[in-house]
């Protein structure tokens, strides 16, 4: 078995411009807790998946409220969306648009490629464009989708180290993962069973690879399924704890990410329910038990991971359900407006919010300049327009 040795280090004196920071270097500070250069609690950096220009506009309306570290994550079928089904051009169009946005902003910015895959040909090109155009790369390279199997550790060193060579150079934060994760996000990660990352393992991965950022699975599960109705998630703390105590030992610097850690709004869900039966029984019907039937993660769990050395919580089921909800309550509320910037209007603002709330759970505001709003008075209420949750704020 070939044995790998001195990864390369992260090249942190490479400076991005227009607001731009790998996720290592804005997890890292959420991690040691520092805010604006003051000591605090370790906080989270929610990272919110974007497939859309108003996702896009959406977080940066949020962040710049907070003034919160800011991690945009795009995935393959995200960027194929951003540009008729290449996203390679998808990658060039999504970070041309975000470093406008950033150039812009008042806060400090990662783009990441979520679940980016080294082992295909064309993930390769995926993964290889994202280290030319993002601040930050996954490199995903635990499962073997095709075939339904964990791949061996030895492969998963092999290909996670390959990003890792070409990356880090370049400043470039590289995120592996360790254990398979059930659950689905999109037709590109979608896994029908799990492992728990084995502790044994983890050393050598990080110590082989030289990823700073990695992904442990501990019972997190992708998708808006993650158990059944009534039940709840149960993290395996204990595990990370004990993860992190290795990564301690290790690399110090070494940030855990939680992939599969929504944790939906039990108000969005109500709205939802609501705005279906308002248009008409055959919707409640049809949907209606659908909504109710979505199981998250409970954010005591994941304030949990937050101790144990979890920096990046990655968020994208509870976004999606806001913005739908705010879809059907505006379709609700008119459906014939021809004006289609006022449904844009309605669901960007919905999102906003979304947005705000999980910045403020995860801790993550003040980081690089005082909080716009009063975060323990912001309410999140699909009933009320962004401008008045805002102005209730003040
Ligand atoms: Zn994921």
């Amino acid at each position: 078995m070939k044995k790998y040795t001195d990864p390369p280090q992260l090249n942190v004196s490479r400076r991005f411009p227009d607001n731009m920071m790998s996720a290592h270097a804005l997890t890292l500070k959420a991690k040691q807790g520092d805010k604006g250069g003051k000591k605090v609690a370790s906080y989270a950096i929610p990272a919110f998946n974007i497939t859309t220009i108003q996702g896009i506009n959406a977080a940066f309306d949020a962040f710049e409220t907070l003034g919160s570290s800011g991690l945009l994550a795009l995935s393959n079928s995200a960027l194929k969306h951003f540009s008729a089904g290449d996203p390679i051009s998808g990658l060039e169009i999504a970070s041309a648009y975000i470093q406008a946005r950033a150039k812009r902003s008042s806060i400090k910015v990662a783009t990441h490629l979520d679940h980016g895959d080294y082992t295909t040909e064309s993930g390769r090109k995926v993964v290889q464009g994202a280290v030319q155009h993002l601040t930050s790369v996954m490199a995903d390279n635990s499962t073997d989708h095709a075939n339904k199997v964990a791949r061996s550790l030895e492969e998963n060193i092999a290909y996670t180290r390959e990003v890792v060579d070409m990356a880090h150079p370049l400043g470039v934060s590289v995120e592996g993962e360790l254990g398979v994760l059930a659950g689905e996000e999109d037709e590109d990660t979608k896994s029908e069973f799990s492992t728990y990352t084995n502790p044994d393992e983890f050393e050598q991965f990080i110590t082989e690879t030289g990823v700073l950022m990695v992904a442990p699975t501990i019972g997190t599960m992708h998708g808006p399924n993650k158990g059944k109705p009534g039940t709840k998630v149960k993290l395996n703390i204990e595990l990370a704890h004990e993860l992190l105590k290795i990564a301690d030992q290790v690399q110090p610097e070494t940030i855990f990410v939680a992939h599969g850690a929504s944790t939906l709004y039990p108000q969005v869900v109500d709205y939802a329910v609501e705005q279906l039966e308002a248009i008409g029984s055959s919707m409640a019907e049809r949907y209606g038990q659908t909504w109710k039937n979505f199981v998250g993660t409970d954010w005591e769990q994941i304030q949990g991971l937050i101790g144990a050395g979890f920096a990046k919580i990655n968020t994208d089921t509870e976004n999606r359900q806001t913005f739908l909800s705010a879809l059907l309550g505006a379709i609700n509320e008119n459906s014939a407006k021809i004006d289609i910037r006022w449904y844009d209007k309605k669901t960007t603002e919905a999102l906003t919010q979304s947005y705000l709330i999980k910045l403020i759970m995860a801790e993550n505001y003040g980081v690089w300049h005082e909080p716009k709003i009063n975060v323990d008075k912001f309410k999140f209420d699909l009933n009320t327009s962004l401008a008045d949750a805002l102005a209730a704020a003040k």
